[in-house]
């Protein structure tokens, strides 16, 4: 008899999750659960946010899986029952022999006091639109861009969409348009080494932008529009972009395999499985008990990585799972830039320290991201056609 492997989100790691599966696996019978069959490739929510790009051209339609031998479920997650192997969408319910938990992370604005009024989210595709159209509309002049506290997705990139609204707004305003960077860590992105910090301090420098390090918000003040820090400084605004803290989606946060912060707990020696060896958790919702940062590039090495221990127990054999895990992120500053990469195999397996280098600087670090997301539409299409 088949088994069935249930993967809830279609998102960057759970997506390739099933399509793996599927592609690898003619007898596994493989459902995919996602509440939106438009999926959004997130690393250039920046650009739809200063008009670079469009929301078609970050944007995947899923509904093609079928033809991958997926079967797709277009419903809401409400519950999961561990202890019965059901998951109860919002029209049905589906029964599981392993179940692959991709859900992501949610922004929390509550978590900041006053932050939801004004705050300008570029972390959603809506977000990114009303940030565009504030910034299209030309009343804005003293923007802070940042994050608030940790975790959240991709930290460098709050840096990038600093510049690309440093850009934008210089291009009408010029010198009379200012954009503050804030950041809660002592120097920006000191967790990822001196080279990284140093080079993204000269970048954010070289393109205008005033760095507030240290700045920890506690609360926005949105009568008198300022943010203020935990030490009591403040800072005035008319438009307002910053990340808050990320929590984990409702559905997961009650379950028993949840750690602290209801973030999900799982053996990287063991394909990212739980303790409850049936059920696996991959992507966003499963980085932080690691202290990695949530990223795509992860998420689809964690996906491989389940993959693989699920087809090997299926066919009875074992598999090493220690593979290099590795991040790629770009800042793109328009004519200026860095990418980064790191490798967190050390962090991911043994509690160590990434291990991070400049990959890249300069004017082509744009076409490098518009690259990744032609590779990102390109493997799908090859996933879902066969190639
Ligand atoms: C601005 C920005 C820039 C980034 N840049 C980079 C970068 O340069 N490099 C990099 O490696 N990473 C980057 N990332 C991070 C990367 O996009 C995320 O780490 C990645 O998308 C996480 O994948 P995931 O599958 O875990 O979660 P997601 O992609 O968030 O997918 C989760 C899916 O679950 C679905 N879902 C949630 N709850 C439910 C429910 N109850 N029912 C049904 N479906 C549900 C959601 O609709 C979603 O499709 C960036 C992120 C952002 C926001």
């Amino acid at each position: 008899m088949s088994r069935k492997v249930v993967v809830l989100g279609g998102g960057q790691a759970g997506l390739q999750t099933a399509l793996l599966l599927k592609k690898l696996s003619s007898s596994l019978e493989v459902a995919l659960v996602e509440r939106n069959v438009r999926v959004v490739y997130k690393p250039l929510l920046t650009w739809v946010a200063v008009g670079k790009t469009d929301p078609e051209n970050i944007t995947i339609d899923i509904s093609d899986v079928k033809k991958a031998g997926v079967k797709l479920y277009p419903q809401a997650v409400e519950s999961i029952d561990l202890n019965n192997r059901v998951v109860r969408l919002s029209k049905s319910e589906l029964q599981y022999d392993y179940l692959v938990i991709a859900l992501g992370a949610e922004p929390n604005e509550e978590a900041v006091k006053g932050l939801k009024k004004d705050n300008l989210l570029a972390w959603t595709l809506n977000g990114a639109l009303g940030l565009r159209e504030a910034l299209a509309s030309g009343r804005s002049r003293r923007v802070v861009v940042g994050a608030a506290s940790p975790p959240f997705p991709c930290p460098p990139a709050p840096f990038e969409l600093a510049g690309l609204v440093r850009k934008f707004l210089g291009k009408s305003l010029g010198e009379k348009a200012s954009v503050k960077a804030v950041t809660f860590e002592e120097k920006p992105l000191m967790g990822l080494g001196p080279e990284v910090s140093s080079s993204l301090v000269d970048l954010l420098e070289r393109s205008g932008i005033e760095l507030l390090s240290g700045f920890k918000v506690v609360e926005v003040d949105t009568n008198a529009k300022r943010v203020i820090s935990e030490s009591g400084d403040a800072i005035p605004y008319d438009l307002l972009s910053l990340v808050p803290p990320f929590k984990p989606p409702k559905p997961v946060t009650d379950l028993e395999i949840a750690g602290p912060g209801g973030w999900l707990v799982t053996d990287p020696y063991k394909g990212f499985r739980t303790r409850l060896g049936e059920v696996f958790a991959v992507g966003d919702i499963a980085l932080p008990p690691f202290g990695a940062p949530m990223s795509g590039f992860l998420g689809s090495y964690m996906a491989r990585s389940a993959a693989r221990e699920i087809l090997a127990e299926a066919a009875g054999v074992s598999v090493d799972h220690k593979e290099r895990a590795y991040a790629e992120c770009f800042v793109d500053h328009e004519d200026d830039g860095i990418g980064i990469y790191c490798d967190f195999t050390d962090v991911i397996y043994g509690g160590g320290k990434p291990h991070c280098h400049i990959m890249a600087h300069g004017t082509l670090v744009g076409e490098y991201k518009a690259a990744l997301e032609r590779s990102w539409r390109k493997t799908l299409r090859n996933f879902i056609e066969g190639a």
